[in-house]
């Protein structure tokens, strides 16, 4: 595999960059934003509109990160954006209830027969962060189990690696957590029934909740076997430990109901993010009656939020997720998925590449591990020779990925079969250059 340079026009990017770097950590205020793993430096985009992107440097590219997951609709979609505009003109945030968070629930909860109640704030994180409390404050118990290679968000418990050797304790995967919070969280491999069933027999008593994404995305896509998920969920059950779904990224993209209704599999607590704030900060956890009781100001578990509930975050949750729940949302998603997918991946075959698009609903992962189908972080390979290449080959092809190996890629609504026709030619002819 030859190293490729870009002939993108990127000097405004680059004089951008290096003005950012005078100003944030690493130039960025995220740290996948700044194209480490990918070679060169991060394309500052103008604006967004559709399925398309334009650069600072004029390029315009298909884009395929959608803002990491949150834009299923596109980039400026008109009812979004109309959404957004009224609530605005009412005035950004009050910091008291608003109609527009009954609405947001209503919207959610009288479709989703896995959680009674719902509590909103502004990312990810801090809905993960809040239902881990939650789940020790219901539970009364202190150890939380995780999966290698789930991603959580940056909360303290979950930046957590499996310790040595059989070692189920984590030790920290971030400088700045103590090893005394590492020690609560429980690390096993995932797809692994033995490793979770010996964890389970030595520290169930202990154990408040079990987090996993159930269609891992963050880490590859490390699609489960359900009887994974389903000896997960019996386990729990038969030891009083909450079954905790992160769909942080698969909630309203697989299907309206995320991962749980595509599965068929009932989690005890679940957290939503990304699309459900149509592009703007919103995170959600939710859970059946009972448990949501312990929130405050109804219970002992406090958590709270200066723009939780945010209004204009609202309405643009509102508008996105209206259109989610029209009928064949989701199908018609999955098909134009895979029509792009099955082009590509017939292509890399015929051609014998090690190469192998892996897709659930509306997301896919560019593997460069074959046929191989991996379920556990540990098979990745760590090198990511292929998709550096692979990366800036598409950027020279007017395709935009997010910048990192790791990461999946999304399929919205306004990618259309026209778009994902340009799109997968340029990925066909990228990997002929990548595998020549
Ligand atoms: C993105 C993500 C998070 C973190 O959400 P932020 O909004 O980035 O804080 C947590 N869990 C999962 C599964 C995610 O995909």
């Amino acid at each position: 595999m030859e190293s490729t340079t870009t002939s993108l026009k990127r000097s405004t990017s680059n004089k951008l960059f290096e003005t950012a770097k005078t100003y944030f950590p690493g130039g960025v205020n995220s740290p996948v934003r700044a194209f480490k793993s990918v070679d060169g430096s991060p394309i500052f985009i103008k604006k967004g509109d559709g399925c398309h992107i334009w650069d600072e440097d004029g390029n315009k590219f298909i884009d395929f990160c959608c803002s990491w997951g949150p834009l299923i609709l596109g980039h400026n979609h008109p009812k979004v954006y109309s959404g957004i505009v009224a609530a605005l003109q009412n005035g950004a945030s009050f910091g008291a209830p608003t109609v527009l968070e009954n609405e947001l629930a209503e919207l959610i909860l009288s479709r989703n027969p896995f959680i009674d109640k719902i509590r909103f704030v502004s990312s990810g994180t801090e809905a993960v962060m809040s239902a881990l409390r939650l789940a020790r404050g219901f539970t009364g118990k202190k150890k939380v189990l995780k999966f290698e290679g789930c991603y959580h968000g940056h909360v303290d418990s979950m930046l957590v690696k499996a310790g040595s050797g059989l070692a189920t304790f984590g030790t920290s995967s971030s400088a700045g957590v103590p090893e005394e919070y590492a020690n609560e969280t429980l690390v096993v491999p995932l797809n692994d029934l033995d490793a979770l069933k010996a964890c389970f027999e030595k520290y169930s008593d202990e154990l408040a909740c079990a987090i996993i994404e159930p269609i891992p995305a963050n880490n590859g896509l490390l699609l489960q076997e359900s009887t994974f998920l389903q000896e997960l969920r019996d386990l729990c059950t038969e030891n009083g430990v909450l079954l905790f779904f992160d769909e942080v990224i698969s909630g309203f993209r697989v299907g309206f109901n995320g991962a749980a209704e595509m599965l068929g599999i009932t989690p005890d607590i679940i957290t939503y993010g990304k699309i459900i704030g149509g592009g703007l900060p919103v995170g959600a956890y939710g859970a059946r009656a009972e448990i949501m009781a312990h929130v405050s100001p109804d219970g002992p578990v406090y958590q709270a939020g200066t723009l939780s509930g945010n209004p204009v975050a609202m309405a643009a949750g509102i508008a996105q997720l209206t259109e989610c729940a029209q009928p064949g949302f989701y199908e018609d998603q999955r098909e134009r998925t895979l029509y792009f997918v099955d082009q590509i991946n017939t292509h890399a075959s015929s051609k014998g590449y090690n190469f192998e698009l892996v897709t659930v609903g509306s997301i896919f992962w560019l593997s460069f591990d074959g046929k191989k189908r991996i379920r556990k972080a540990s098979q990745i390979d760590p090198k990511m020779d292929g998709f550096r290449l692979l990366f800036n080959e598409l950027l020279n092809r007017g395709v935009y990925l997010g910048p990192s190996g790791y990461e999946v890629g999304f399929i919205s609504q306004a990618h259309t079969k026209e778009h994902l026709d340009v799109a997968a030619k340029a990925m066909c002819e990228a990997l002929d250059a990548v595998f020549a």
